[in-house]
């Protein structure tokens, strides 16, 4: 059986590339190949730039309030072409129907219902001075760069272009190797919504078409969402034209379990936070700071739940709820950590291996796995392993957890269970991450803005700051009276 060819999607079509080459991806629960991709060459890249620059011309020439109509627009498609859209996500990335089906392309239609509602209320400012006055414009940047990640991919490709185009820009976006066909679907509901073509296309490739963007001199801006080592190879190219960047990094987010908390709630935040999407979540809570007094209940707890309420298999069966990870690679990267936990001494209490499911036997899955016992200075409490894997710790003090849980490069969230609601607060504004969250973890609406603190990241998206980030300020000093010159 032939599978499909995607080609890179340019100036509102299909186009062909002049080398021929492309590549395979794979669907991660059966390990066969689903379609192949074309890599954007040099003939698509230069079409890309003229494509978007057109594209720019036509959508920023528009009124905000025609480009809030027509992406509202875009919003209604995206809804009603739910199912179809989330089950390219659950081919794509092994996720689980249950998730995609109520989550992936509904966040993603959110951001851009909440951008598009946004547009036409950014205003500029004026002000006197003196008989004379100044008044200021929000100008979009021109065009934008966006490169995605393979673990949301329809939702990063949403949450980029939402705020730009609102904004007036165009965008030429890359998803990952690993997930590219989200992206092509929305840039097709883009045009049917009656956005103007050239302005949301997309180019497909690795690294090699992502650092082509990322030099780009005619490339004004580069929203990035990926690990943080590619994060600052990001940064360092865009600076060579000194473009304006977003960098939505990795993370290592602690979530503290006060004595006083309801324990079955931290347990189900726990469970979310580490193995919701089998744990390809960059705001996982992947090291869990338990009080001492409630440590034992709280591992108990965990150990039933965790063996009895995780069904892996199929990511199609509905009642699926841990789906397979995005490649073989990356479940021998996860696999690799938990051997090493278990070298360095932290004590499994449950999983640690593959799994076959009977449904899904080629599939990458790894059992839902925590240790217990952990250091701090362990290899699986410092780094992001990016797998279904969780590290509990035990402490007893509140300044020292809190120094503890601070004690890390990263800085992407985190999250505090205890029905004391001075510590709740009090403890909170001493952590360092962006995206915080008190007897509660991962809900992640358009309206509030997210992005990491320390090397997590750099900018934010959503929340109304968003916008800003799309935009230029023009400021334009308008005389009144006659100029007074020495000259
Ligand atoms: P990755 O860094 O390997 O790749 C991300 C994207 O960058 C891909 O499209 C890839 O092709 C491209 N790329 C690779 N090298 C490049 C280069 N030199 N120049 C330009 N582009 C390049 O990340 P990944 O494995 O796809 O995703 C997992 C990572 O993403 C995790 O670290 C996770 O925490 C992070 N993530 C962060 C957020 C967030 O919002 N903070 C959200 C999702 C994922």
């Amino acid at each position: 059986m032939t599978t499909p060819v995607y080609e890179n999607f340019i100036n509102g079509h299909f186009l062909k590339n002049q080398t021929g080459d492309t590549f395979a991806v794979k669907n991660p629960a059966t390990d066969e190949v689903i379609y192949h991709v074309e890599i954007a060459d040099e003939f698509i890249q230069n079409a890309a730039i003229e494509s978007a620059k057109q594209g720019f011309a036509a959508w920023s020439a528009m009124t905000p309030i025609e480009r809030s109509r027509i992406l509202l627009k875009a919003v209604a498609i995206l809804r009603e072409r739910n199912d179809e859209l989330a089950k390219v996500e659950v081919l794509d990335t092994g996720k689980p129907w249950q998730e995609a089906e109520c989550v992936d392309v509904e966040t993603g239609a959110d951001v851009i219902e909440y951008f598009a509602g946004l547009a036409p209320a950014q205003v500029g400012q004026q002000q006197m001075v003196g008989n004379d006055f100044y008044y200021t414009r929000k100008e979009p940047l021109g065009v934008c760069a966006g490169i995605g990640a393979w673990n949301y991919p329809l939702q990063i490709a949403c949450w980029k272009s939402g705020p730009a185009l609102a904004a007036g820009n165009a965008v030429i976006f890359k998803p990952s190797e690993e997930t590219p066909l989200g992206a092509i679907k929305l840039a097709e509901i883009f045009i049917e919504a009656g956005v103007p073509a050239g302005v949301f296309n997309v180019v497909q490739g690795a690294a090699e078409v992502g650092q082509w963007l990322t030099a780009n001199p005619n490339i004004e801006k580069v929203s990035f969402t990926g690990e943080v080592g590619t994060g600052k190879k990001v940064m360092a190219s865009a600076a060579g034209s000194l473009k304006d960047v977003t960098m939505e990094l990795g993370g290592k987010s602690p979530l503290l379990v006060f004595d006083d908390a309801d324990v079955s709630q931290a347990v189900s935040a726990a469970m979310l936070g580490n193995f919701y999407t089998q744990g390809e979540i960059c705001t996982n809570c992947t090291r869990i700071y338990v009080h001492k007094n409630v440590y034992q209940q709280f591992i108990d707890e965990l150990k039933t739940r965790t063996e009895q309420n995780i069904i892996a298999g199929d990511p199609m069966d509905p009642e699926v709820n841990l789906g397979a990870l995005i490649s073989k690679k990356h479940q021998e990267l996860v696999l690799g950590y938990i051997d090493k936990g278990i070298q360095e001494g932290a004590t499994l209490l449950t999983g640690g291996k593959a799994l076959s499911p009977a449904s899904a036997p080629n599939g990458y899955f790894v059992e839902p796995t925590v240790f217990v016992d952990c250091k701090d200075d362990m290899t699986i409490v410092k780094e992001e392993i990016f797998g279904p894997v969780m590290s509990v710790l035990v402490f007893d003090d509140e300044d020292d957890v809190i120094q503890r849980a601070n004690d890390t490069h990263l800085g992407l969230a985190a999250g505090v269970f205890t029905k004391d609601i001075q510590r709740a607060h009090r403890v909170i504004h001493q952590l360092q991450a962006g995206i915080c969250w008190i007897n509660s973890y991962g809900n992640s609406p358009a309206e509030m803005p997210v992005g990491g603190y320390k090397q997590s990241g750099i900018g934010r998206e959503n929340g109304i700051e968003t916008l800003d980030h799309y935009t230029q300020t023009k400021s334009i000093y308008v005389g009144m009276s006659n100029i007074e010159s020495p000259f």
